[in-house]
């Protein structure tokens, strides 16, 4: 027995008009549709039919999370500072963290996402390798200070996120972890009926290595990613180098063949900076051939000398400091690379203010080692977004124009490694009866920004047009008409209701056919079931809300399709 949802009932306001104040298409159908409100800047409240899709989400998220074996929990969102300061993301995401007092003047944070807390979980509960690996998640809200919280619910201040962490012993473990989240993503955003693609990505805040986006294309969509039209490379664009031929004259190649004096070791690079070779470095900015083609760090981020040193390319000519910046925040770019010379294109972020810096770079292995720009050897900052590919541009792996698209990043996976383990000392007991230290994924879906990209990718002139396992309900009865079509109506859903199907039945009194129908097209309930003219005779019209195909059916006929 399904619900049956009367329309009488439902507490619901559609409205005629777009709100105002929105932007995007989403954004202005929920509005209408009378799926969600807005409460104020970025901080949303879900009426009943929102609620309904955001829990068919979740519920879709939650089956294939359990179905790899991933444990759900419910941690808090409103965290002490401690563990965020340990990890230095207190710091890091600046503005980004909505930070708050108790009445003993006690720091807390309300959480962004939740690496530390995890990590504290598992290394409470888990002692010995023999309890790994484990996968836990939870779909719970976020809360991040967005500064431009527009679209709708596509960016929200507070929002639902599934997050979930692996932990395991090894390498191979972690690699197995990730594979399992990758495909059960995979069936969720099929499941949803998302058009998605996987595009490889920078790994931002929460660093660590290889990461992977999920990106849903859509003209609303704030990120940017290239397509290759000939083979299966894809990539956001924050995180894409390509080949170029060599730079005349420079002198580029491995670090061992160019050992001359003018290559910057760890002791010339300090000594020009004029910091000991021990310290920690900050607004460095890294020169090729008068190119600015590495930018670091922000504010209070620090970048290891030690570590830079290690990678440190012969390409480096010249090291400068943040002052150097200066004007150049529009558009950096720079000739580096192993063999040959890639080319990388920065496209400085508007959400970086002036005066601050970030890091970047390269995310193929093969062309990292010799890029001091590269995000991988340092961690990367969230305020990361750079541009480094044009349309047209050859792809990396086969040489074919490159597509440009703008889409909507709905869920992102991430080799962690043992970034957070080391900082919270997570250690198992290992075969040998030895510590191990154990290594960790991310993994988040935006379960509230999938309604958005849902409503995005699937709307029509008419309005919201939901996939079926999304949709507030499976039909939409609408009685169009008086007595008669108002009782065949609600007759038929209850039918329907008790063979499983999940009802909505316009049954309202007083209100037009036609105000029923352009409500029916605007709410996206897939298939409309019409009591209409032909109602005494017990023949309704079913119309599919995606194709607009109409036909008659009797109720036996209607009942038969339908459940
Ligand atoms: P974005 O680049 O859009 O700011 P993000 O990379 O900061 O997202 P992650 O930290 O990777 O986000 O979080 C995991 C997922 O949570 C994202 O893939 C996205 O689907 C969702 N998400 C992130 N920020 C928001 C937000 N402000 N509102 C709604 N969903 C969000
Ligand atoms: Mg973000
Ligand atoms: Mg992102
Ligand atoms: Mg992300």
């Amino acid at each position: 027995m399904a619900q049956v949802q009367r329309m009488s009932r439902l507490m619901v306001k559609t409205l005629r008009d777009d709100p105002a104040d929105a932007e995007t298409l989403s954004h202005k159908l929920l509005v209408r549709a009378g799926y969600v409100r807005r409460n104020s800047a970025g901080i949303w409240t879900w009426l009943p039919l929102g609620k309904k899709v955001l829990d068919n989400i979740s519920r879709v998220v939650r089956e294939e999370m359990d179905a790899i074996g991933a444990q759900e929990v419910l941690l808090p969102a409103l965290l002490p500072k401690e563990p965020y300061e340990a990890s230095a993301r207190w710091e890091e995401y600046g503005d980004l963290l909505f930070r708050l007092k108790d009445r003993k003047g006690g720091e807390y944070l309300l959480g962004p996402t939740h690496e530390e807390i995890f990590t504290l979980v598992v290394k409470d509960q888990v002692a010995s390798y023999k309890d790994l690996p484990v996968m836990l998640y939870q779909i719970q809200t976020k809360y991040r200070d967005e500064a431009r919280p527009r679209s709708g619910v596509l960016r929200g201040r507070e929002f639902q996120m599934k997050d979930s962490y692996s932990f395991d012993t090894t390498d191979e473990g972690l690699a197995e972890s990730y594979r399992l989240h990758r495909e059960a993503y995979q069936k969720i955003f099929t499941r949803l009926g998302l058009d998605y693609r996987i595009v490889s990505a920078v790994s931002g805040a929460m660093g660590g290595s290889a990461s992977e986006e999920f990106l849903a294309p859509a003209a609303a969509g704030e990120d940017t990613f290239v397509d290759c039209p000939a083979c299966d490379y894809a990539a956001n664009t924050e995180a894409v180098t390509f080949a170029l031929k060599p730079v005349e004259g420079a002198e580029h190649g491995p670090v061992e063949d160019v050992d001359t004096p003018d290559t910057p070791t760890i002791e010339t690079l300090a000594e020009h900076l004029g910091v000991p070779a021990s310290a920690t470095l900050k607004n460095l900015l890294v020169k090729v051939d008068g190119e600015i083609v590495a930018v670091g760090v922000p504010g209070d981020r620090e970048v290891d000398l030690g570590k830079l040193g290690e990678h440190l390319a012969p390409a480096v000519v010249e090291l400068v400091t943040a002052e150097d910046f200066e004007g150049r925040e529009d558009l950096v770019r720079g000739y580096v690379g192993p063999q040959g010379l890639e080319k990388v294109r920065y496209i400085a972020d508007p959400r970086v203010a002036p005066g601050t810096a970030w890091i970047t770079g390269a995310n193929k292995a093969d062309t990292h080692a010799r890029n001091v720009v590269c995000g991988r050897d340092f961690q990367v900052d969230d305020y990361l977004d750079v541009v480094v590919v044009e349309e047209g541009d050859p792809c990396p792996s086969c040489g074919t124009g490159l597509k440009l698209d703008r889409a909507i990043e709905i869920g992102h996976i991430f080799q962690l490694g043992r970034k957070y383990a080391d900082t919270f000392q997570l250690d198992v007991l290992g075969q040998q009866g030895k510590p191990v230290r154990v290594t960790m994924g991310s993994y988040g879906v935006g379960v509230s920004r999938a309604v958005a990209a849902l409503a995005e990718q699937s709307a029509d002139e008419q309005g919201l047009c939901w996939p079926k396992e999304v949709a507030p309900a499976d039909v939409h009865v609408v009685a169009a008409g008086k007595a008669l079509q108002t009782e065949l109506a609600l007759d038929v859903s209850e039918k329907l209701g008790a063979a499983g199907v999940r009802v909505l039945v316009d049954d309202r009194a007083g209100v037009s056919p036609g105000v029923k129908f352009t409500d029916a097209e605007l709410i996206g309930v897939p298939q409309i079931l019409v009591a209409g003219r032909r109602s005494a005779e017990g023949v309704l019209e079913l119309k599919d809300r995606r194709t607009g195909e109409r036909e008659e059916l009797t109720v036996d006929e209607a009942i038969a399709r339908l459940a």
